[in-house]
């Protein structure tokens, strides 16, 4: 273990930070949501300070930002690095133990004590990492890929810059802390962060690139009844759970998570709470077409409006509709380059980019909502949010490349 430690630097920051618990806590009322986040905000800190960056800022919510000038052009575009400090509230993150497994021969392989493993049949995309080594959990906790290995890949990067003497571009690097519970953004210093386009380094297998988001609301409907016994509730009883049922049926059936994949939207009910009083409804709204997702949003008032235009009602239908998050592609189409050089490092990296679409969000999507266009990387991690983390040392290796050589071609721009 030691001799591996000595050998692969990204690998030894790696276990440093999944060493601190930074877990995000969702309705915290305090930023950062865990005090986990703030210590590793300085431990970075004190790293950016020993790696030679400038304008390193800690802000007391955990958002740490510092500046690296080109050290060949100082008109060079200015490129930015973001990750995240918290881990999933999904499950612990608490003493994380990693265990390295050299040259994986293919198999289950067990955590741990063996209560807990992971297996091709499951998860077939192990099949492709024979013969790499391997970093999984004891079965007990997270691993932290998600989003330390993307820490550990940007500082690798840097120290590789500074101690091997090589070219690159103005950087800006920004960690960020609650992703996982979608308050990263904040408290973060958009004005200061100025930057000709940015990357987060917190996509999944090697080769990812992923620039499409979901435009995300949300809708809460409340549906107010009328209780009365049961036996004398003829023309009197108004039951919320009823009328919510009606309501629901009136979805398209298929339009829902569990029968959509790639580029299709879709009505997600996550909530469904009440009594013959009152019921109250939550969804979520996807899709990746602007269009699209104005009409999904439209049909949830239309068909609100309808009910309480069409039934017996004591107090109309309560619709709240919010808007999360827009498609970053908007953004990210006006400035190409953007794509075009993340794609040009990773073939310059033996690497073959996999353009993927974010079934989802990311902090991306709101630097696109402030103009600035940010694609995400790869880490080389599998298995999110889940005592059934990996990640490949050989996809480190491969992300501080691609990294290394984006920031180089891009002096070149
Ligand atoms: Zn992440």
């Amino acid at each position: 273990m030691q001799d591996l430690l000595s050998r692969e630097l990204v690998l030894e920051r790696f276990f440093n930070y999944v060493s601190y618990d930074t877990q995000a806590k969702p309705g915290a009322k305090i930023s950062p949501s865990s005090a986990g986040q703030l210590a590793l905000a300085k431990l970075l800190q004190q790293e950016l300070v020993a790696l030679g960056l400038q304008e390193i800022e800690l802000n007391k919510h955990a958002v740490l930002t510092a500046f690296l000038p080109s050290n060949i052009d100082p008109h060079a575009p200015t490129i930015g690095l973001i990750a995240h400090l918290d881990t999933s509230p999904d499950c612990s993150g608490k003493h994380v133990q990693p265990e390295v497994i050299d040259n994986y021969r293919g198999g289950d392989i067990a955590l741990g004590i063996g209560e807990e493993f992971i297996s091709p049949v499951y998860y077939p995309f192990l099949h492709q990492l024979v013969g790499k080594t391997l970093i999984v959990t004891d079965g007990k906790t997270l691993l932290g890929a998600d989003n330390k290995a993307g820490i550990a890949e940007i500082m690798t990067a840097l120290y590789r810059l500074k101690t091997e003497n090589l070219p690159h571009c103005n950087i800006r690097v920004a960690f960020t802390p609650d992703e996982e519970i979608g308050l990263g953004m904040q408290f973060f210093p958009f004005d200061r962060f100025s930057c000709d386009w940015a990357y987060t380094i917190d996509g999944g297998a090697v080769g990812e690139l992923e620039y499409e988001n979901f435009n995300a609301a949300s809708a809460k409907i409340t549906f107010h009844g009328c209780n009365i016994h049961p036996g004398y509730a003829k023309h009197k009883m108004i039951n919320a759970l009823a009328l919510a049922c009606e309501f629901q049926n009136a979805f398209p059936a298929t339009e829902v998570p569990e029968q959509t994949e790639q580029r299709e939207g879709f009505f997600h009910l996550h909530h469904f709470d009440g009594t013959i009083e009152k019921v109250e409804l939550q969804y979520l709204i996807r899709d990746f077409d602007s269009a699209n997702f104005e009409k999904r949003k439209q049909f949830i008032r239309d068909l609100v409006e309808k009910f309480n235009r069409q039934k017996r009602l004591l107090k109309p239908i309560e619709l709240v509709l919010t808007e999360n998050y827009k498609n970053m592609y908007e953004v990210v189409k006006q400035v190409p380059q953007a794509i075009e050089l993340a794609d040009l490092a990773m073939k310059q990296c033996n690497i073959t980019p996999n353009h993927k679409l974010i079934r989802g969000g990311t902090d991306g999507a709101w630097l696109a909502e402030k103009g600035l266009a940010c694609p995400n990387i790869f880490t080389g991690g599998y298995n999110f949010h889940s005592k059934h983390e990996l990640i490949t040392l050989e996809g480190m290796k491969d992300a501080v490349n691609v990294i290394v050589k984006l920031l180089e071609l891009a002096t070149q721009k």
